[in-house]
């Protein structure tokens, strides 16, 4: 590769940057069935392996293609897909509450899309209802699509706000992610302490004092 695209690349990755609030996605990604899309990368992480030297014929190695190819396809970029998307069912609220609600210390296991390395970490989410409220274990589930494909930390915070904003019909939704990168304490500058917050929101929480009392609710963790 030309010295300027390496450098582009480079930077790119470093910065840990990304233009879209959409996962970039090509027009027939998925016109194949799963079973086919596990047998093609199998083959390509077969060579991969063998291009760094590999003996494939070992036990231990020999089944780690179909391993590795299952594990991206079915578990770690599952959320890639939207037929995969949880079904979000709503509840009027007839109970008429009007405060914050508060799902905190959400496992994040997401992977950085410039290096295919994970991404884990928290995200704690609140939402203020007007006429429809949510099952808690969606907020969960939810947050597990989107994390499940390749990301970008602020994408992520974005893609869960935008999806219960318009689940829940409200703006006053906002989303706060802590992580790690691995690609940050592993490769690279090697940082082993550092994490990154991202946070979103709209409505009403663009009024700092309700900002605050999210954030006062954080602290008073019940462990
Ligand atoms: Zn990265």
């Amino acid at each position: 590769m030309k010295e300027t695209i390496i450098e582009k690349i480079e930077t790119i990755g470093n910065m840990h940057a990304s233009a879209n609030m959409e996962t970039p996605l090509r027009d027939d990604a998925f016109l194949k069935p799963d079973e086919e899309k596990i047998e093609n990368i199998q083959a390509y992480f077969h060579k991969i392996m063998e291009e760094l030297g590999l003996d494939l014929t070992d036990d231990s190695l020999s089944g780690t293609p179909y391993r590795v190819a299952k594990m991206y396809v079915k578990e770690l970029f599952y959320g890639l897909n939207p037929k995969n998307k949880p079904k979000l069912s709503t509840f009027k609220n007839k109970y008429g509450y009007g405060k914050m609600l508060i799902e905190q210390d959400i496992t994040i296991d997401s992977a950085c899309e410039h290096h295919f390395l994970p991404i884990t970490g928290f995200a704690h989410i609140a939402y203020i209802p007007e006429d429809l409220v949510i099952g808690l274990s969606k907020i969960n589930r939810l947050v597990n699509y989107y994390a499940h494909r390749p990301q970008v930390q602020e994408r992520l915070c974005l893609q869960i706000m935008n999806d219960l904003q318009q689940t829940l019909h409200t703006e006053s939704v906002m989303v706060m992610i802590s992580a790690k990168h691995l690609c940050v304490s592993s490769r690279g500058i090697k940082d082993k302490s550092s994490y990154t917050t991202t946070m979103e929101y709209g409505g009403e929480f663009n009024n700092e004092a309700i900002r605050n009392e999210f954030f006062n609710s954080l602290q008073n963790q019940i462990k």
